[in-house]
């Protein structure tokens, strides 16, 4: 099974969080929120509605990454406050961008991980994770970790797959 992160993998979700809180002129090596903004967690993840989750931005990897895979389940986590409008605001952003995918959601993506298993995120400790627990992590190239283009290397893993898609066995 190939697992896609939503949150600034799919879409991007931390320079959307940021313009919606108010924040401009931050530093963009840095994807906690509250580094960027002195609010309690609680009111930052109160400010970030339905309406926030639904309409985030598709990212710039989007179109290349849903185009290239097979087919896959998008794996998102849940903030710690206010996961009720983040469950409803992505379920309606899947219905826009992504309307046959499922999507899981869990916060210990590790779960999902085994030795026929891709994942590809953003977050450098959800690829580590997942790679101890004998999945294969592609880490999404963002400004915040040392990622580097993943399309080449994801290519070649698919390539077999598709190949056993279309082995018929009698
Ligand atoms: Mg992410």
């Amino acid at each position: 099974m190939i697992y896609v992160d939503l949150d600034d993998t799919l879409s991007d979700m931390t320079p959307y969080a940021l313009e919606y809180l108010g924040v401009r002129d931050y530093d963009p090596t840095i994807w906690t929120l509250n580094k960027h903004i002195l609010w309690p967690e609680r009111r930052i993840w109160n400010h970030l509605g339905m309406d926030f989750w639904s309409t985030m931005p598709k990212s710039v990897d989007f179109e290349r990454l849903v185009g290239m895979l097979p087919t896959f389940t998008v794996l998102t986590a849940l903030p710690p406050f206010n996961y009720h409008d983040c469950i409803n605001g992505k379920l309606e952003w899947m219905d826009k961008h992504l309307n046959d995918v499922k999507i899981i959601f869990s916060n210990a993506k590790e779960r999902y991980a085994d030795p026929k298993s891709i994942l590809i995120d953003d977050s450098e400790i959800n690829i580590q994770r997942f790679n101890e627990s004998l999945g294969l992590g592609f880490l999404v190239p963002r400004p915040w970790n040392k990622g580097i283009s993943i399309f080449d290397k994801l290519q070649l893993h698919l390539a077999p797959l598709e190949r056993a898609e279309n082995i018929q066995l009698h």
